[in-house]
C-alpha cells in the first residue's frame, strides 16, 4: 500500500520539490543556518545531508555562545558527513582539549592529498625546482584560524558557520574555490580560555540579553579568557612557542607551509572592523615588500565583502606588522601572507557603545564574511601568491650567499639544557641545525664538538633565523604595538656567535630532533655523599625529588674542592651534597644503594650532574659537613593572583614552577590576603 502512490500525488510532490528548490536558489542568504542574513553570492543552496550547526550544537549560531566542545563536536560530525572535510587532531591543551583543524577541499584533490602537500612543499625547500607551469596546477594552500585570544569569540563561531557553508554549500563559489584551494579551518586557537570566557557569559546572562556594559556579563572575573591556561597570551607564543597550542600548530603550518594565514581577533566596542595592511612604517624590514603589497591586494577582497553589507572598516591606521610572534606577522617571515582581522567586540551578547548598540551575531557575520573574501582573494589570485612564496626562498638562498654571516654557533658548555632548549625552538621552525665537526674558536670563546651546535645561513630558513639572531639597536619607526626585541640567544643565555667565512668543515651531522641530555654521575656508590651542581636548569626539580624522599641536603655557601675517584674536582659555591647515610634512628637501616640509583634516575631525568664524594674532608674549601652549609628543606610555594595582580606575571611565575619544574604551586587570592 505504501509503495502505491496515485499520479495526483506524485504530481503534488513534484511540485512542491520544485518550488523548494527555486525558493533556495534565490533565498539561499537565508538558508544559512545563522541569526542574521548574509548575502552569499554564487552557492545555489545547502546539502542537507550535511548538519547544520543547530542541529548539533543545539542553538542557532550567532545567538548565545558556543563552548570549544560544542565546536569540536560539530567539526567532527560535519567530517563524519562531508566528503570534503577530513579533521585532524595536531595537539592537545594543557586542559586537555583538543586542537584541531579541518582540512577541506573538493573530493578529487583529497585524493591526491599528500601528493600537493609535498609539491607545495618545494616552494620552500627547492624553490628552483618550480616552474610557472607546476604553479599554474597547484592549489593555493590556506591556513584559517580563529580567536587565539579566548575572549575575542566571533570568530570561532564565525569558523562553525564557514565550516558548514565549505561542506554544505553547493554552487560555483565553493565548488571552484574548493578545487582551486586547500584550506585549514582551525576553529580553536585558544580552547582553554574560550572554555573560561563562554563559561563566563552564558551563565551570567538571564533570558533577555542585557546591552548595560556594568552588566557581569560584560565584566569577566580576573584572569579573563584571553589567555591560554597559564595565562600567557598566545599571539605572543609564535615565535617562542612554549606551549601545546603553539607547537602542534607550527606543526601544521611547517608540515603544509601555507601561503596565506589569516588571524581573527576582536577590539574595542566602540570600533568598527580592522584589516590589514596596518601602519606601513612599522613593517618590519625583514619582511619584503612583495608580502606588503599582496596583503594589499587581498584587501580587496574584504573590502567588497564588507562593502556589500554597507559594513564599516578600516586599514592602515593601527596595529604593526612588525613581532614575529604573533600570527598575523609570523607567516610574512615563511614566504606567507599573514593577515590580521579585528572586528569590534561586543563581548557579550549585546553590547551598548558611543557606536550605537552591537549584536554578537552582527560581528560574527563580519568574520564569516573576511572568511570568505580570504578564500575568494586566495583563489582569485592563486598564482601570484605561490609565486611569491617560491621567490621568497629562492631569495633566501640568495641573502644567505650575499651575508658576510656563514654560520651561527650556539654554545652547550655552559648552561646545555637551556642551549639543547633553544636548539628545540629553532627546529620547531624547521631550522636546519647541525653538530659541531671541529673545535672553533670565535672572539676568545672556544666551541668544541659535543658542547655546541651550527646553524648555517645557508638555508631556506636564513630570513628567519637572522630576524631571530639579530641586535637591532635602531628603528625606522620607533613606536610599536607592543614587542620590539626578541634577540633569542640573549633570552635564553646562551654563548653564541656569528661565523664569518667558509663554514663547510664545521658541519658535523645534522640533526633532527633534540634530545636533552648532560646528565652525569661520576664515582663509586660507596661514597660519603653526592654533590650536584647547580647549574644545571632543572637542579631544582631534581632537589625537589631527593627532598620529597626524606633525604637531607645541605647547599654550600662558599667554593671547595672534594675527593672523586681519587682526583680533586671544584665546586662552585651553590653545589648541594646530599650525605649518603646522613642521620638514622636506631633499628632503622640506611639504605645507600637506593639513594644511588635515585641519583642516577634523577641524572638521567633531569640532565644534572652528580658526583660521588669519597671523604667529607675536602682539600680545599669548607668540609662537606659544613658549618656554614645551609640545610635545604622543600619549599612551600604560593603565589599571589587574582584581582589586582598582573595574570601574564603570575602565570609565567606559576607555569615555570609547576609545568618546567613539577612543584606544587599553591595558587593564593590577593583578596584573602590580609
Ligand atoms: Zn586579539
Amino acid at each position: 500500500m505504501f509503495a502505491c502512490f496515485s499520479p495526483r500525488i506524485l504530481l503534488i510532490v513534484a511540485v512542491i520539490g520544485l518550488t523548494l528548490s527555486w525558493t533556495s536558489e534565490t533565498a539561499v542568504a537565508q538558508d544559512l543556518p545563522f541569526h542574521m542574513d548574509v548575502p552569499v553570492e554564487g552557492v545555489d543552496s545547502y546539502d542537507p545531508s550535511i548538519p547544520t550547526p543547530e542541529s548539533v550544537v543545539g542553538h542557532v549560531i550567532g545567538t548565545r555562545h558556543t563552548t570549544p566542545a560544542e565546536v569540536v563536536e560539530y567539526f567532527r560530525a560535519v567530517a563524519r558527513a562531508s566528503d570534503r572535510v577530513v579533521l585532524v587532531q595536531h595537539a592537545e591543551t594543557y586542559e586537555g582539549n583538543p586542537l584541531i583543524h579541518a582540512i577541506v577541499t573538493s573530493p578529487s584533490n583529497h585524493g591526491r592529498l599528500e601528493r600537493i602537500r609535498t609539491a607545495n612543499q618545494r616552494l620552500s625547500d627547492a624553490p628552483e625546482s618550480v616552474g610557472a607551469e607546476d604553479i599554474a596546477g597547484m592549489p593555493i594552500v590556506v591556513y584559517q584560524g580563529y580567536s587565539i585570544h579566548g575572549d575575542e569569540s566571533s570568530g570561532t563561531e564565525a569558523a562553525v558557520l564557514y565550516l558548514y557553508h565549505l561542506a554544505a554549500g553547493r554552487g560555483p563559489a565553493v565548488d571552484d574555490a574548493l578545487s582551486e584551494a586547500v584550506v585549514l579551518l582551525d576553529p580553536l586557537f585558544n580552547p582553554d580560555g574560550r572554555d573560561r570566557f563562554v563559561d563566563w557569559v552564558n551563565r551570567n546572562r538571564g533570558r533577555v540579553p542585557v546591552s548595560d556594559t556594568q552588566d557581569r556579563e560584560h565584566n569577566q572575573e580576573w584572569p579573563g579568557g584571553r589567555t591560554n591556561h597559564y595565562w600567557f597570551d598566545l599571539n605572543r607564543d609564535w615565535l617562542p612557542a612554549q606551549h601545546p597550542e603553539s607547537q602542534g600548530r607550527l606543526r601544521v603550518f611547517h608540515d603544509w607551509r601555507p601561503q596565506i594565514l589569516t588571524d581573527h581577533h576582536e577590539m574595542g566596542t566602540g570600533s568598527t572592523f580592522f584589516f590589514q595592511p596596518g601602519i606601513p612604517s612599522r613593517n618590519n624590514p625583514n619582511t619584503p615588500e612583495r608580502t606588503f603589497e599582496l596583503t594589499g591586494a587581498l584587501a580587496e577582497y574584504h573590502a567588497r565583502r564588507l562593502d556589500s553589507v554597507g559594513a564599516g572598516y578600516y586599514t592602515r591606521e593601527s596595529f604593526d606588522d612588525f613581532y614575529y610572534g604573533k600570527g598575523s606577522t609570523y607567516p610574512d617571515i615563511n614566504g606567507a601572507i599573514g593577515v590580521l582581522f579585528e572586528q569590534a567586540s561586543s563581548r557579550a551578547l549585546v553590547s551598548d557603545s558611543d557606536a550605537g548598540t552591537l549584536h554578537f551575531a552582527f560581528t560574527v557575520r563580519n568574520q564569516f564574511l573576511a572568511s570568505l573574501s580570504t578564500l575568494e582573494g586566495a583563489v582569485a589570485l592563486r598564482r601570484e601568491f605561490l609565486t611569491h612564496q617560491r621567490d621568497f626562498y629562492a631569495d633566501a638562498f640568495e641573502l644567505a650567499d650575499q651575508s658576510a654571516v656563514e654560520a651561527w654557533l650556539i654554545g652547550a658548555k655552559r648552561g646545555r639544557t637551556r642551549a639543547e632548549h633553544l636548539a628545540q625552538l629553532l627546529r620547531r621552525h624547521r631550522v636546519e641545525i647541525h653538530e659541531l665537526a671541529g673545535d672553533v674558536r670565535v672572539d676568545g670563546t672556544t666551541y668544541a664538538p659535543g658542547e655546541a651546535f651550527v646553524v648555517p645561513a645557508g638555508q631556506a630558513q636564513y630570513r628567519l633565523l637572522k630576524a631571530a639572531f639579530e641586535r637591532t639597536l635602531s628603528y625606522g619607526d620607533s613606536l610599536f604595538y607592543d614587542v620590539s626585541t626578541w634577540t633569542l640567544p640573549l633570552a635564553f643565555d646562551v654563548d653564541f656567535h656569528e661565523v664569518r667565512g667558509d663554514v663547510d668543515e664545521l658541519l658535523g651531522q645534522r640533526i633532527d630532533a633534540v634530545m636533552p641530555g648532560g646528565g652525569e654521575t661520576h664515582g663509586e656508590l660507596g661514597g660519603v655523599a653526592w654533590i650536584m651542581s647547580w647549574q644545571e636548569f632543572y637542579a631544582p626539580s631534581a632537589l625537589a625529588e631527593i627532598l620529597d624522599r626524606g633525604y637531607a641536603a645541605r647547599m654550600m655557601r662558599q667554593e671547595f674542592t672534594a675527593v672523586v675517584d681519587g682526583r680533586n674536582i671544584s665546586f662552585p659555591r651553590g653545589s648541594v651534597v646530599i650525605p649518603t647515610v646522613g642521620r638514622y634512628m636506631p633499628g632503622e637501616e640506611p639504605d645507600p644503594a637506593a639513594l644511588g640509583s635515585l641519583v642516577e634516575d634523577l641524572a638521567d631525568r633531569y640532565h644534572v650532574r652528580f658526583w660521588a664524594a669519597e671523604t667529607a674532608l675536602t682539600p680545599e674549601g669548607p668540609d662537606l659537613g659544613a658549618r656554614s652549609a645551609a640545610t635545604l628543606s622543600s619549599p612551600r610555594i604560593g603565589l599571589v593572583t587574582g584581582s589586582g595582580t598582573s595574570s601574564y606575571l603570575s602565570g609565567e611565575a606559576w607555569h615555570a614552577m609547576s609545568e618546567r619544574f613539577g612543584l606544587p604551586v599553591s595558587l593564593l587570592e590577593a583578596s584573602r590576603i590580609g
